[in-house]
């Protein structure tokens, strides 16, 4: 076979006897009719890359149901019928054409990425372009419905390192991207919310733009406990009090949490909130942080109440506000488990748990306390099999859970297993500082998310030939992954 793996493994696939589509310097494509703007111009982006800008794609719409028809005679009436629903997508290719169906648009998306991988060039030169795609058959069929990729955005990342791994995630069919801003968004509430190097709205709109055309969700994040420095706890700065220190009061005395006492701080974070909300644009989610929060309740008044009870009350509250928007809050799960030498379970250090790291108390029995419309945001490093207690310990009380691993992918096809044999509602793999580097690892990682499987790493060469396809990153700064070939 002469074509290189493709990401993410589909489930079935086999080369048919006959003809191969084959298409020049022009192809058409059928899209459904009132196909998302977005998701149109990304098919035709991705076709003049896949094709090495030697062939355009003349896109029309027409017809409902979920079917793209990739033809050259301007006759393709008759190709739909070639594939029964029944997959998330399914491929077929013969000499007429090339038809993908599929059972959303975000899965056709996934199936028009899969094709795109197909494309054979035989001649690019001028005036004799000419390519193929084997005559074949393919479906996908992702086991965990809610595939995200959580990225943060420093004020050192690069908006083309995020635009490559917003692009790769799309293209390898994952759902969501949470998206955190650590000090680098310029909000319309505050000035000192943002450090002088944060980016504007108008210059995020394309990354959301792209997610976008693949059919993801933006998910908007904000931290509303801990982490409220939007800034590393190991490098010491406070992006708000380092700037505007009268604002302490709607701090904790350290400044590492929230003062969720003082209505002021309510009433900043629904103003966040619904910026936030507007840039991502529509959603189901919004990802409230609360990971880590270690100065919880330790102010002269938030020290005078329960502090699983404060806790409950303050995320049932904003739970119930983000409802009337149609969103479901996420939070990370730390501050509901704590480390027990009594408890099998939870006893041993690998476990993430903080609720005995709060001063003001043990945090813990705010989840008995909570909206069940809640999502507990599971993140595990550590372990490296399927055999994590957290995830059925919330599932049996009630919540809807997301396993949530990083960057060690023994980790992530670990978490991967345990959503599926648990029944989480999904994965949302982290990346936090180590984005430029995992950006390689996305096709491997993605066939954990989409199945069971032993998965070799992908190769570097490969990767690079797709990440070269998935944008115009043709400066030595952007191209590849890293921002340097040596360490000087
Ligand atoms: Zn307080």
């Amino acid at each position: 076979m002469y074509l290189t793996q493709l990401y993410p493994t589909p489930k079935t696939f086999a080369e048919r006897e006959g003809e191969p589509f084959r298409f020049g310097a022009v192809c058409g494509v059928v899209l459904p009719k009132n196909t998302s703007p977005e998701m149109a111009e990304n098919v035709g982006k991705l076709w003049r890359r896949f094709t090495f800008t030697a062939s355009e794609l003349k896109i029309t719409e027409s017809g409902s149901g979920f079917y793209a028809i990739f033809h050259t005679s301007g006759e393709s009436g008759a190709l739909p019928n070639a594939i029964q629903p029944g997959s998330y997508y399914r491929i077929r290719v013969d000499q007429r054409g090339a038809v993908v169906g599929a059972v959303s648009e975000k899965a056709l998306s996934d199936g028009i990425s899969m094709l795109m991988q197909l494309i054979v060039p035989l001649d690019l030169s001028e005036g004799r372009e000419a390519f193929i795609i084997p005559a074949s058959e393919l479906s996908g069929e992702p086991s965990l419905a809610v595939r995200m990729l959580h990225l943060c955005v420093f004020p050192e990342s690069r908006l083309e390192t995020l635009e490559k791994a917003i692009a790769f995630a799309g293209f390898l069919g994952f759902t969501h991207i949470v998206l955190e801003f650590w000090g680098m968004l310029k909000y319309d509430a505050n000035p000192a919310l943002s450090w002088d190097r944060a980016f504007t709205k108008r210059q995020i709109k394309p990354l959301i733009y792209l997610a976008r055309g693949y059919g993801m969700e933006v998910i908007p994040m904000l931290n509303h406990l801990g982490h409220a420095t939007q800034s590393r706890a190991t490098m010491g700065r406070h992006t708000v009090l380092n700037q505007n220190s009268r604002l302490q009061m709607l701090f904790e005395p350290d400044g590492w949490t929230w003062c969720v006492t003082n209505p002021e701080t309510k009433k900043l974070l629904r103003e966040l909130r619904g910026e936030l909300i507007e840039l991502c644009g529509d959603g189901g989610y919004f990802h409230l942080g609360c990971d880590e929060a270690y100065s919880f309740a330790t102010c002269r008044e938030c020290s005078k109440h329960s502090a699983p009870e404060l806790l409950a009350e303050y995320l049932n509250e904003i739970s119930a506000e983000l409802e009337k928007t149609g969103r479901r809050a996420i939070i990370w799960h730390d501050q509901l488990l704590k480390r027990s030498d009594c408890d099998p379970d939870f006893k041993d250090p690998i476990v993430v748990c903080n609720s005995l790291g709060v001063p003001a108390g043990d945090t813990t029995p705010a989840v008995d306390l909570l909206d069940r419309r809640i999502i507990i945001a599971d993140w595990q490093y550590d372990y490296k099999t399927s055999e994590n207690p957290s995830t059925p310990f919330f599932i049996k009380k009630g919540f809807d859970v997301l396993c949530c691993p990083w960057d060690d992918s023994r980790n992530v096809r670990g978490l991967c297993e345990s959503a599926r044999t648990n029944g989480a509602m999904g994965v949302m793999l982290t990346t936090w500082h180590h984005l430029p580097n995992y950006i390689h690892e996305l096709p491997k990682m993605a066939n954990f998310v989409w199945q069971s499987g032993n998965y070799k790493s992908a190769p570097y060469t490969e990767v690079a030939a797709l990440l070269r396809k998935l944008g115009d990153f043709n400066s030595y700064e952007t191209a590849g992954w890293s921002d340097r070939e040596v360490d000087g």
